[in-house]
């Protein structure tokens, strides 16, 4: 098993009930209801996608408090060591998280996808993308001006 498997499979185990939060956007004009998310382990793997979002914020929040020209200092310094650099580390760090961060998304909406039915995977034909609301509710829409593509549409 992999290190990123592992990990998943660890994480997931770990999500309680409480924090799977139900999202609560409503359904919108122009929005074709095609199914419902009903599926613990889909829902945990939203609650996960959450927790790695809210840890990327939390992180680069952090990252604002050090100085901006002491960073670039010890950036340009001649004895620069990208093992002690605090951007450096701060680097590595939100790359793998936004390395989770993608796994899940792909993850999450690959996994809506297969809960569906026939009848709706035909209903997606005649739509641009598909979102999550209220009360785990899967809806086909309809692109925005905005050009809104497959997997946009997830309340953060
Ligand atoms: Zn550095």
């Amino acid at each position: 098993m992999s290190v990123i498997m592992n990990w998943l499979r660890e994480e997931l185990g770990k999500i309680s009930d409480s924090e799977i939060k139900i999202p609560n956007t409503e359904i919108k004009p122009g929005e074709v209801l095609i199914g419902q998310i009903e599926s613990m382990e889909v829902k945990k793997i939203y609650a996960l996608r959450k927790r790695i979002l809210l840890e990327i914020n939390n992180l680069i929040e952090s990252a604002s408090s050090y100085k901006a020209l002491d960073v670039i200092k010890e950036s340009l310094s001649d004895n620069h060591d990208p093992a002690t650099c605090k951007n450096c580390i701060l680097q590595r760090q939100l790359k793998l998280l936004n390395k989770k961060k993608e796994m899940l998304d792909e993850l999450f909406w690959t996994c809506v996808w297969f809960e569906l039915s026939e009848d709706a995977l035909i209903k997606i034909d005649k739509h641009d993308s598909i979102g999550i609301r209220d009360n785990w509710q899967i809806v086909a829409n309809q692109e925005t001006s905005d050009g809104i593509i497959i997997g946009i549409g997830l309340p953060i």
